[in-house]
């Protein structure tokens, strides 16, 4: 039985995480955290998801139940993360790590907490993109240099950062794909009188609206042909059933940073 704590337990993907652990039954919920000023605290792990009480109530953070736990998973926000990082190699506990929006200095840190625990970091843990992103290797490969290549992602109204990290993500498959580094090709915003649009550079496009799960599509346009590859998110249990595969990989792994790749072994 694999015994895991979830930070950010009582948000959208932890509410998930929670009804995802609950249909396993190779996984137990030890416990969950909360920010402090949240109403959530002190309230049962059970009633979060409305099933029956599990005698573990909404923690204010992991340090109590920490030695008992064998992986957390994390999808909060990045500062969170960071200091959670520093719990878990404090425990040397591994961490599954979901959250996005990491500053290039924060992925520096999370890479160096990696030295000394084992850490799976992925923008997106749905099969279907990482699947995706090979995908997206391929085609790159193929007609990458004769294309115009853009990135459009849509999400809810309430997703904090963009473009999403699953766009980053693709962006960074194809760039590396064609022997480019993502930041030397990414244009993140046009507005105004822009010029033409330049032969290398990657084109990202950004919609926030409503209650959209997560959709993205990349675009390789020719003259005369296009190819589009999409990938549509409808339910979030699909990125927590992930969460849960990379926690169960991780449990028995040596330190080291780790992607969805690597858990797929794809
Ligand atoms: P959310 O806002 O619904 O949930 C985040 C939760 O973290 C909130 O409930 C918040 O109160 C809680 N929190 C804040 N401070 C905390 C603290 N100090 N300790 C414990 N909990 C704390 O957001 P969400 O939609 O669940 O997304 C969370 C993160 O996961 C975002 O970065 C999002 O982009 C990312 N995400 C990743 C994937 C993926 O597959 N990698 C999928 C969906 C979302």
């Amino acid at each position: 039985m694999l015994k895991i704590a979830i930070a950010g337990v009582a948000g959208r993907m932890g509410q998930n995480l929670l009804r995802a652990a609950e249909q396993h039954d190779q996984v137990e919920v030890i416990a969950g955290s909360e920010r402090e000023s949240s109403s959530f605290i002190g309230v049962d792990l059970g009633e979060l998801i409305h099933t029956e009480p599990k005698q573990r109530v909404v923690e204010k953070d992991l340090n109590k139940a920490l030695d008992q736990v064998d992986v957390i998973i994390d999808f909060t926000s990045p500062q969170v993360t960071l200091d959670n990082l520093a719990l878990c190699k404090e425990h040397n506990k591994g961490m599954v790590i979901g959250t996005t929006g990491f500053s290039d200095q924060q992925l520096e840190m999370i890479e160096e907490f990696a030295q000394y625990i084992p850490v799976v970091l992925a923008p997106n843990y749905s099969v279907g993109v990482n699947l995706l992103f090979k995908l997206l290797e391929q085609a790159a490969k193929v007609i990458g240099e004769e294309s115009d290549i853009e990135i459009i992602e849509a999400h809810h109204r309430h997703k904090v950062d963009a473009p999403s990290g699953t766009a980053l993500g693709m962006g960074h498959a194809i760039a590396n794909a064609m022997g480019n580094k993502l930041d030397d090709v990414a244009v993140y915003a046009r507005e105004g009188i822009t010029g033409e649009r330049s032969k290398d550079e990657i084109g990202f496009a950004t919609l926030r609206a409503g209650d959209i799960v997560g959709e993205h599509t990349a675009l390789f346009a020719d003259i005369g042909e296009r190819i589009e590859i999409t990938h549509k998110a409808s339910d979030r249990m699909t990125f927590a059933k992930g969460a849960i595969r990379a926690a169960r990989w991780l449990e028995h792994k040596e330190a080291g940073l780790y992607s969805m790749q690597d858990v797929l072994g794809l």
